[in-house]
Formats: C-alpha cells, sequence, structure tokens
C-alpha cells in the first residue's frame, strides 16, 4: 500500500518551502499564502493533516489532525515530518505533482512538446510531464540532482 496517496497536508504561511517539498515527494498538500480560518475548515474536510507553527493554533485545535513544527530549517520541518509519521521511502512518489499548484502531472509524447521547451532541452530529453491546472513542463532535468541527493539524505539517519 502506497499511503502518498491518502496522507495528505495543508500547510500553514509560514511553512511555504516545507510544502513545496511535500509536493516534490508526492504528498498532496494545500497550500494558500492567505490559509486563514477558512483553509483550515477545508483542511479538515477533507481530513488533511495541519502542519503549523502557530501555538495559538495549536492550542486552540480540538479535532483535527495537527502536527506542531518546531524548526526553522525547511529540511528539519521535512524531517520532523517524515519521522512524525513514519513515512518509509517506497511511501513517497517524488517528481509526481506539480511543484506550483499541487496537481498530479502527467506523461507527455515527445512530439507534442517541441516548441514549448528551449530546443536542447528538447533534443536532450525523452521523458516529459505536464501540469494539466498550470501547464508547467517539466523533465527529468528540470529537478536538479540536489532536489534527489536531498531526498536521499532524508531517510538516511
Ligand atoms: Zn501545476
Amino acid at each position: 500500500m502506497n499511503r502518498a496517496n491518502e496522507i495528505c497536508f495543508a500547510a500553514e504561511v509560514t511553512l511555504g518551502k516545507l510544502a513545496k517539498w511535500l509536493r516534490i515527494l508526492g504528498f498532496d498538500t494545500l497550500y494558500e499564502p492567505d490559509v486563514t480560518s477558512i483553509g483550515f475548515v477545508d483542511a479538515r474536510k477533507k481530513n488533511r493533516i495541519l502542519l503549523t507553527r502557530t501555538e495559538r493554533i495549536r492550542d486552540r485545535n480540538t479535532s483535527q489532525k495537527l502536527l506542531f513544527i518546531k524548526s526553522n530549517n525547511p529540511f528539519e520541518q521535512l524531517r520532523e515530518v517524515i519521522s512524525a509519521l513514519g513515512i518509509v521511502p517506497k511511501e513517497t512518489q517524488p517528481f509526481s505533482r506539480c511543484i506550483r499548484c499541487n496537481t498530479r502531472i502527467r506523461q507527455l509524447d515527445k512530439d507534442s512538446v517541441q516548441g514549448m521547451v528551449p530546443d536542447y532541452i528538447w533534443g536532450t530529453h525523452d521523458t516529459f510531464q505536464t501540469c494539466s491546472i498550470c501547464r508547467r513542463i517539466y523533465w527529468s532535468g528540470s529537478h536538479t540532482k540536489r532536489s534527489h541527493d536531498i531526498i536521499q539524505g532524508l531517510f538516511d539517519s
């Protein structure tokens, strides 16, 4: 069973980098810069785990699954989430989700991408994906080696 399909999050405004990394790992992560109490209600409806660094929210919360994040460092925050939920590498689906808007990306024909990415990118890559909402196009090199290294490092202890 792959829990990446069922674990989902809502991140508050101060946790933008953490939200981006959770999306890179394939987790459905709601992040709106103006998440308010209304956003939290939505999060509760979808049974999302609320990620917060605000003690007032943690202390007022009674019904929602909530994870209080302690660190200021996005990488350490990500480790907090992984450790709190006991996430293991095979439960992640790296690079399966649009980093910008959280949508699942889908495979594209190479031919249909010509002219939509720089020629040298088109000529040197065979697999492309796109986000059907924001139309961003991804290819293997659009995720840097550094991202892969960081993901690797997450699970080394
Ligand atoms: Zn998108």
